[in-house]
């Protein structure tokens, strides 16, 4: 990377939430990736699931606590639901479909929505991670000269661990 472009990261409009979550970006920079690997389909040693212990732009740490994703799975699965619910809709508007069961719409759709859900579980996983992270740390506008804080509802407890 050339130092124009580093400038360029840093100095560039601030990215939007929304732009920072889906882009798995750190949320207290909104530039720093949070993955190590851009490719969330390189499933090899779970490459895809690997992140940064801090972010390498703002120093933000990734991992709040021990186990801080635990939680994330109910978020995939949450976005897992969100995205079947717009597959019918979409489905239901642009094919058709009825619950009659001589009606193999409603199946095809079943065979396609569960089929995308497997294709697309890498992406909801590191979706739901980085939305995870998104809701504990908030964007500091700050990011570039003050350091990053441990939070406070995890200081007591970690204050030994650090
Ligand atoms: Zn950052």
């Amino acid at each position: 990377m050339s130092e124009g472009k580093e400038n360029d990261i840093q100095f560039a409009k601030t990215p939007s939430y929304l732009s920072a979550v889906l882009r798995n970006r750190c949320p207290r920079c909104r530039r720093g990736d949070i993955f190590k690997s851009n490719k969330a389909y390189d499933l090899r040693k779970n490459n895809f699931m690997k992140m940064y212990d801090h972010c390498p732009v703002c120093g933000q740490p990734t991992e709040l606590e021990v186990g801080f994703y635990y939680g994330t799975s109910y978020v995939s699965y949450a976005i897992g639901v969100a995205f079947s619910v717009a597959t019918f809709v979409a489905w239901k508007v642009l094919i058709g479909l009825t619950f009659d069961m001589d009606d193999n719409r409603l199946f095809y759709w079943m065979g396609a929505n569960i089929a995308l859900l497997i294709l697309l579980q890498p992406i909801f996983m590191r979706l739901s991670r980085s939305l995870w992270l998104s809701w504990y740390v908030k964007y500091n506008p700050n990011w570039q000269t003050e350091k990053p804080k441990h939070y406070e509802r995890f200081n007591e407890d970690m204050k030994n661990a650090w």
